[in-house]
């Protein structure tokens, strides 16, 4: 299959190009687009057979439910049972943005679109592209990241050519998005809300609107004897083909020891690939160093930290060691993903 590829910028309108992918999301058919967290893969999410699609283009397992899309907050009645209260006071505070609420689904939802299970994921998000999408096509829009399982979540639409090109017809893209970390998910159907994905929108923000909020024991431990809630928590996501060890300590000492690492294994003929920040980069001796922004720039490393781990496993490294990041803000979610890529091998010096 050919994939066309439609560059939109945010400011503009293309109508053109957005009705074309409205008329494949219609038919039944798979767009990529552009979210504000990365790079969606989209089918109508009422239509099972639209939703298989989405599936196997990725290769994704079948009982790793998808999100659906919104573009107006009544469009939750769609798909949801019943609406909590929270959900209303939630989509207060954050919708359009990247946050996604589970609630009980209602009979219209496939079990095609939510891996078996009778509760829905849904998402109202805030880029201009994606609500166009959803607004034309008038379905509601089932869309997990749109890379190949197993590999990052794309942030630019060259990634998601990478790893789906000739599997889907249509990309729309729309240049870098601005968060590049996926939505924080929130579990509204358990007493306690309950964090199943940490993202930029945190744990203290959501209780400044909800009150007391949990989280997931399954993705803070990975030796937790539960499994994580949201299935696709489970799987080993966002893992480098390098070996990944996060060392953590103060700067200097930090610097030191990935340096004294590297050139043992230098030694042994192996390449070593670091992920380093503006104040560091230039202090190691790696094959392949990468500075994932300034240290204080929260939201720099956020939106960095997938492009960093693509372009390591193109350069065929062996190794990877990364400097550790402030669990604060989205840095939270930052270290989420970071850990689960390093498979949670972390030397504190
Ligand atoms: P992605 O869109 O690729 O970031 O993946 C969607 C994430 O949402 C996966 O981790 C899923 O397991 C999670 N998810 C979607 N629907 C549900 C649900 N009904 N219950 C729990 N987790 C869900
Ligand atoms: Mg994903």
């Amino acid at each position: 299959m050919e994939t066309k590829t439609y560059k939109i910028s945010n400011d503009a309108i293309h109508l053109k190009e957005i009705k074309e992918a409205a008329a494949v999301i219609r038919e039944g058919g798979l767009v990529a687009f552009p979210t504000e967290t990365v790079y969606g893969l989209g089918a109508d999410a009422l239509r099972p057979e639209a939703a298989r699609q989405i599936y196997q283009a990725k290769g994704r397992p079948s009982d790793n439910p998808l999100i659906v899309h919104i573009s107006r907050f009544e469009d939750l009645e769609r798909v949801a049972r019943e609406i909590p209260k929270q959900a209303v006071r939630l989509a207060d505070a954050f919708w359009p943005g990247p946050l996604t609420m589970i609630v009980h689904k209602n009979t219209s939802v496939p079990y095609a679109t939510t891996g078996g299970l009778d509760t829905v994921a849904v998402r109202m998000p805030s880029h201009p592209v994606a609500l166009a999408l959803i607004q034309e096509s008038g379905c509601l829009i089932a869309a997990p990241s749109a890379n190949l399982s197993g590999r990052p979540s794309p942030t630019l639409a060259a990634h998601v050519a990478e790893d789906l090109a000739g599997r889907i017809p249509l990309i729309l893209d729309g240049g870098e998005v601005g968060i590049g970390i996926e939505s924080t998910i929130v579990d509204l159907t358990e007493e306690i809300p309950m964090i199943l994905r940490p993202g930029y929108i945190t744990k203290e923000m959501l209780e400044k609107v909800l009150g007391k909020v949990s989280v997931d024991p399954g993705i803070l431990d990975p030796d937790a004897l539960e499994k994580p809630k949201a299935p696709g928590m489970k799987y080993r996501h966002y893992a480098p083909k390098a070996e990944l060890t996060i060392v953590e300590g103060a700067q200097d000492a930090v610097v030191a020891q990935i340096n004294s690492l590297t050139k043992a294994l230098q030694e042994t003929g192996k390449r070593v690939g670091v992920i380093g920040t503006d104040e560091t980069a230039a202090a190691y001796c790696g094959d392949l160093i990468l500075s994932i922004g300034a240290r204080e720039d929260e939201d720099a490393i956020a939106r960095h930290l997938y492009r960093i781990l693509r372009e390591f496993d193109e350069a065929e490294m062996d190794v990877i060691y990364s400097e550790s990041f402030a669990a604060l803000g989205i840095g939270q979610a930052v270290m989420n993903r970071l850990l689960k890529a390093a498979g949670h091998q972390v030397l504190v010096v």
